[in-house]
Formats: structure tokens, C-alpha cells, sequence
């Protein structure tokens, strides 16, 4: 359940579902036909001592029938936004901003041109977590990395300002795995707040379940498919908000940004990686565009 102002660490409410993705994406790096590679997830992993996701790394064998987090699926998703990144980067844009980064190390695993600069934002306990690890591993990051401690739901425009944002320069923007974890009103100042922080020739992209989803179904849905719960004995829907909000590609797209949507099936087919059949009730989640890029 979710209040008003709630916060949390890397193994309690919104934080575990940043460990819980990074034991995924390090399980996917573990697979002979990865489709990313993400050595430090492990770490972060190994360092929260999460019983179920330690568990997991040891013997991912209870995940195989799990429809939805089929082999590569996390891969997908990460690559989908590596992507993003490099092409931004590769066009000029030296400023990128990953909001509630969680346990996100693109910071230290992809190569980022030089004077490059990338904010990384979510709440001050996951950042501390995120950054004790790298500093126990003596991880160095590949490009000029500023972590920026302050709730999605606050003024966080400012706290990037703090940071040394430029919003006179383009910025690559990314928002993975947040949106049904924000309010409606916090959902929709986000895109209006990015909007207002982006130069021309600015880059956004972003995932969701696709607007008209029925959220709350998804635990109905888990526990009459899933023989096991990917994220332990968390019900994940219960931190996921339900009320009117934007639907992205719709809202950008009156904003004068140009907007390509893309599904995890049409994914899968690019990247090369077979889906399994899912049921009739999870297909549907598929054939939503849940993964969005956008260029203003
Ligand atoms: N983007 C990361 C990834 O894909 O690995 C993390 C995704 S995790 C599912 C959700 C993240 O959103 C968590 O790190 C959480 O702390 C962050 N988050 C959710 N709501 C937030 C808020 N109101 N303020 C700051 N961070 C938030």
C-alpha cells in the first residue's frame, strides 16, 4: 500500500522492485545467449542479502515457467533503453538524465562519448545503497555521473538544476520501470516538467503497461500463471497507482514531439528473441505499445 510521501530502501515497498530487476538483469547476463551484459547487478544483489533474490542467483530454475519474465525478457527491456542512450549519444546529445535509475549501471557499463554527462535520479536511500556497492568494488563510471537524491514526486527540477542541468542543451531522457509506481498527478507533471527541461533536438523514452491496462488484475493473473512470484512473497501491483493520468505517447505527441511505440513482441522480433506462447490474459499486456522513444 502506498501514501503520500512514502519512501523506502533497496529491500522495502518501491526500492525491492529495483533489486528485484537487477537480479533479473543479472540472471540475463548469466544466460549463454545474453543480450546484455551488466556485471554490477550481481553485486547489488549480493550486497541487499535479499533472501529470495539471492535465492534467485543461485537457481533461477524457479523462474523458467514463469510467463512474462521468460529467458531474455529483461534483456529486452535493457537493451531496448541502452539503445536509446548510444543513439542519443551518437547524435550529439551529451546530457541524459535516468529518472528513478534504481540500480541502473549504465553509468559504468556503457561507452559514452567524451564530456558526456548523465544525472541519475530516485530516492536518497537507493542512491546510498547504489552508491556504498560501487565504492566497496571500486567500480569506476565511464562518464561524469551525478546522482540526484529527491522524490519523483517533489520538485525535482530544481534538485537537477542543483546538479549542473543544462536545459538549454538537448537531453536524453529516461523513465524504465517508474510510471505505474507515480501518481496520476506526479505521472503527468513528470512529462510536463521534462517537456519544459527539453532544448530541441531533445530524446525521451519510456515503458509502461500502455494506458487502459487493468493493473490490479496483473496479481489475479500472477498467481494463476506464475508458479512462483518473481519478486518473493511482494504483491508488486499493490504499489502501483490506478488513477486518470496521461497516456504518454499521446500527450508527447501534442507536444510536438515525434513519437515512435513499439511492442515487446515487435522487440523480441528485432533483437532476435523467441517469446513463448503466454496466456490469452498476458498476451494482451504484449500487444500494448509499452515502450516509447520520443524526439522534440
Ligand atoms: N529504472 C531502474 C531499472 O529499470 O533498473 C529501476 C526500476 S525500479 C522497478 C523502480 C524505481 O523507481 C526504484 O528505484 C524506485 O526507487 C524509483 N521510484 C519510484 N517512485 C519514485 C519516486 N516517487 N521518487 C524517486 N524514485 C522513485
Amino acid at each position: 500500500m502506498r501514501t503520500d510521501g512514502d519512501n523506502w530502501d533497496i529491500v522495502s515497498s518501491v526500492g525491492r522492485t529495483a533489486l528485484g530487476v537487477a537480479t533479473f538483469r543479472a540472471l540475463e547476463t548469466a544466460r549463454p545467449d545474453a543480450l546484455i551484459e551488466d556485471e554490477f547487478a550481481r553485486w547489488f544483489v549480493e550486497a541487499a542479502a535479499d533472501p529470495h533474490f539471492v535465492g534467485l542467483l543461485a537457481d533461477p530454475s524457479p523462474l523458467e515457467d514463469t510467463p512474462f519474465f521468460f529467458p531474455g525478457f529483461m534483456g529486452i527491456r535493457t537493451k531496448f533503453f541502452d539503445g536509446f542512450f548510444l543513439s542519443a549519444a551518437a547524435a550529439g546529445v551529451s546530457q541524459a538524465v535516468i529518472l528513478a535509475a534504481g540500480l541502473d549501471a549504465r553509468a559504468y557499463r556503457l561507452d559514452w562519448p567524451a564530456g558526456a554527462t548523465v544525472f541519475e535520479v530516485d530516492q536518497s536511500k537507493v542512491l546510498e545503497f547504489k552508491n556504498e556497492v560501487l565504492t566497496e568494488h571500486g567500480a569506476h563510471a565511464k562518464v561524469d555521473r551525478r546522482p540526484v537524491a529527491v522524490d519523483l514526486r517533489d520538485d525535482w527540477p530544481a534538485a537537477l538544476a542543483g546538479a549542473g542541468f543544462d536545459p538549454g542543451r538537448p537531453s536524453a531522457w529516461s523513465a524504465e520501470g517508474l510510471l505505474p509506481y507515480l501518481p496520476g498527478a506526479a505521472h503527468d507533471a513528470l512529462f510536463e516538467r521534462i517537456d519544459g527541461l527539453s532544448a530541441p533536438g531533445s530524446r525521451l523514452a519510456v515503458d509502461g503497461f500502455g494506458n487502459g491496462a487493468d493493473l490490479r488484475r496483473f496479481e489475479a493473473i500472477r498467481e494463476k500463471y506464475f508458479p512462483v512470484n518473481p519478486f518473493g512473497d511482494m504483491d508488486v501491483a499493490e504499489l502501483f497507482y490506478e488513477d486518470e493520468r496521461a497516456d504518454p505517447a499521446v500527450w508527447l505527441t501534442g507536444h510536438g514531439w515525434s513519437v515512435d511505440p513499439f511492442t515487446l513482441l515487435e522487440l523480441a522480433a528485432d533483437y532476435g528473441v523467441p517469446v513463448p506462447p503466454l496466456p490469452e490474459e498476458l498476451a494482451d499486456l504484449t500487444t500494448r505499445s509499452t515502450y516509447v522513444t520520443a524526439e522534440k
